[in-house]
């Protein structure tokens, strides 16, 4: 049989992550272990922002520097797992069924909101990885069913990974140092969101923009924090796993949901 796995939530933080000493980095190296080895991994990034769903077809992606002014470094790292079309497929099919339009996309590689995480989970980078894309234009709800869909997936050995941010205000992360005291806007709302999970009010998440404390300052746009209702769409129980700060407005809190 299958190992079932819970379905997960990690922060990502700045790509920066790799390089740099933090507790976050040191929690998701450590996930990775704790997880064990899934048979495949979908991952739900932040960065990947479409009109409907998307999911990449590529049997050998390639990579997506997509940021600005971070080390030299960072732009020569690759992460050469290789794609899984036939999950891929699968997971077009499982959508479609649900009747949520959803399409694939043949080129795309693995963007940062994928790649960073994955890189300290997993670096033997020999586990295959489907994309999954959020839609910011529609609200939370899609994103929950969105995960509903991809339950079916967890009795198949594969692992539902969502990379956001619980915490995501950039004006604010721009100047300060990667362990700065986090501000009093970011550390209510990431509380909050702990509160709200642990509990199991979901239709209180779900209208985070209305009851989440400082929610449009934590996420002037909602990319970041769409990837998380996805995989509590695909789970029941949820649990903090990890909870800490960088650069003092990013939350690097980390969920899972059995
Ligand atoms: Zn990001």
């Amino acid at each position: 049989m299958d190992t079932r796995f819970p379905t997960i939530f990690v922060s990502h933080g700045a790509p920066s992550i790799i390089l740099d000493d933090s507790p976050a980095r040191d929690f998701l190296r450590q996930l990775g272990k704790d997880l064990g080895r899934p048979k495949a991994i979908v991952c739900v990034s932040a960065h990947w922002t479409t009109l409907e769903p998307r999911v990449t077809m590529h049997p050998q992606p390639g990579m997506i520097y997509d940021f600005g002014g971070f080390p030299d470094e960072l732009y020569s790292l690759t992460y050469p797992a290789p794609g899984d079309p036939v999950l891929a497929t699968h997971v077009l099919s499982l959508l479609q069924s649900r009747h949520i339009p959803a399409g694939q996309n043949l080129s795309r590689g693995f963007d940062h909101g994928a790649w960073t995480p994955l890189m300290l989970m997993y670096p033997d980078a020999d586990i295959p990885v489907v994309q999954l894309s959020v839609q910011p234009q529609l609200e939370p709800e899609h994103h929950l069913a969105v995960g509903k869909a991809l339950q079916p997936l967890r009795d198949e050995g594969i692992l539902i990974l969502a990379s956001g941010s619980t915490t995501h205000n950039l004006r604010d992360f721009f100047g300060r140092e990667l362990n700065s005291e986090p501000l009093p806007y970011a550390r209510e709302f990431a509380e909050w969101v702990k509160d709200v999970i642990t509990s199991g009010r979901t239709d209180e998440l779900l209208d985070y923009t209305h009851q989440g404390p400082h929610a449009l300052k934590n996420h002037p746009s909602p990319e970041h924090i769409l990837p998380l209702f996805v995989s509590m769409g695909a789970g029941e129980t949820g649990r903090v796993l990890h909870d800490s700060y960088t650069y003092g407005a990013i939350s690097m809190a980390g969920f899972s949901w059995d």
